[in-house]
């Protein structure tokens, strides 16, 4: 079979080996006879796979106490709404930053749950920049970002400091660098990206800044109630969180988040260098803010699309077409895509120019 080059954006490449022992646990899970899919979550195996996840997360992190890690089901999607209903006070307030879809859906269900107050947007300006220089209200409950705008491809690359609680939508480029994640109250990440297959979300929540809001919570939606239960409340997504822990484990035993560093270092470095020098492409964003996790960029004269795609296929690249609200391309350079994939479709525009040219 000829190799695939996957930039997909998302349900996106996992790593080979992390597959192949997924397969594995599906047919015969720790030599058990029997299907990781088809036993109890209560059973010992199962909680030592939960127990594993988390203490991926917390060596990862290198969070102080005070953390609790869950896995949840729902997407990021449910956190946009989980997140307000949890800390957002009746009749309190709430901050957020608008730099993208992601972040305007977040937006939109906070503000079910009282005041929102958009400190920055960069939406005026089609979300290509990060804003900066804003100021987040002090009399706010807490202020949320998102870290990387998959869509758009923007990046924050260093987060304020906070007054009140800070909480980030990481979904599309944990685990891909250090950051001082103490700096954060909650964290949240769909695992699709950079963690492990769709199906379960990762919350990272700070044990203090709960149960303040005055409001009757429903078990389901309430953090307390999953971390109480240790994420088993209710049945966990068990093959999401098992898949979610062999790629944190290959992670870490490759070398963590400072390995996975300064290989997407050289993956963004050497897409948006051959992104300014071909002089049929144009990046599409601000320089400062690229996001090392999705590349965006468009054709010049867009009418060559149609020939430009058909010669990236012919080179077994797959998932490169921009998301379909914005067009263009969008190369998603996540954790497990190989810096030999963004050599080979580097390899295409140079090719593409060289027709061209
Ligand atoms: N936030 C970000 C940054 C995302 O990229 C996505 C999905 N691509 C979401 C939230 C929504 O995630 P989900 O589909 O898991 O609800």
């Amino acid at each position: 079979m000829a190799k695939v080059h996957n930039f997909s954006a998302g349900p996106s490449i996992l790593p080979r080996e992390v597959l192949e022992k997924a397969a594995s646990a599906v047919l015969d899970f720790d030599n058990l006879k029997l299907s990781l899919l088809e036993i109890s979550h209560r059973s010992k195996n199962f909680e030592a796979v939960m127990e594993r996840a988390r203490s991926l997360v917390k060596e990862l992190m290198q969070l102080p106490d005070g953390y609790s890690v869950l896995f949840l089901q729902g997407g990021a999607s449910l956190q946009f709404v989980m997140v307000a209903q949890n800390l957002l006070r009746e009749r309190g307030k709430a901050a957020y930053i608008d730099t993208g879809t992601w972040a305007s859906n977040a937006i939109k269900e906070a503000k079910i749950f009282g005041q929102v107050e958009v400190v920055a947007s960069s939406k005026a300006d089609n979300y290509r920049y990060i804003p900066k220089g804003y100021t987040i209200p002090a009399d706010a409950d807490y202020f949320h970002c998102t870290s990387n705008n998959t869509i758009y491809g923007t990046q924050i690359k260093e987060f304020p400091t906070s007054p009140i609680p800070m909480v980030c939508d990481m979904s599309s480029d944990i685990f891909s660098r250090r950051i001082d994640f103490s700096k954060f109250s909650l964290i949240y990440a769909g695992a699709q990206k950079n963690m492990g297959p769709a199906g379960t979300t990762l919350v990272v929540v700070k044990d203090e800044i709960l149960g303040k809001t005055g409001r009757a919570i429903p078990a389901m939606m309430d953090y307390r109630t999953h971390i109480s239960k240790d994420s088993m409340y209710n049945t966990p997504p068990v093959f999401a969180v098992y898949v979610s822990m062999l790629t944190m484990e290959w992670l870490v035993s490759n070398g963590g988040l400072e390995w996975i560093e300064n290989i997407n270092r050289q993956k963004a470095e050497l897409m948006y260098a051959e992104i300014d020098r071909n002089p049929l492409f144009y990046g599409t964003v601000a320089p400062e803010d690229r996001s090392w996790m999705n590349a965006c960029f468009l054709l010049k004269d867009p009418a060559l699309e149609p020939e430009f795609d058909k010669m990236w296929k012919e080179a077994g690249i797959s998932g490169l077409r921009g998301h379909r609200s914005v067009g263009g391309y969008r190369a998603s350079m996540y954790n497990a895509l190989p810096l030999e994939s963004v050599q080979v479709l580097v390899e295409v525009m140079k090719e593409f120019e060289r027709i061209k040219g």
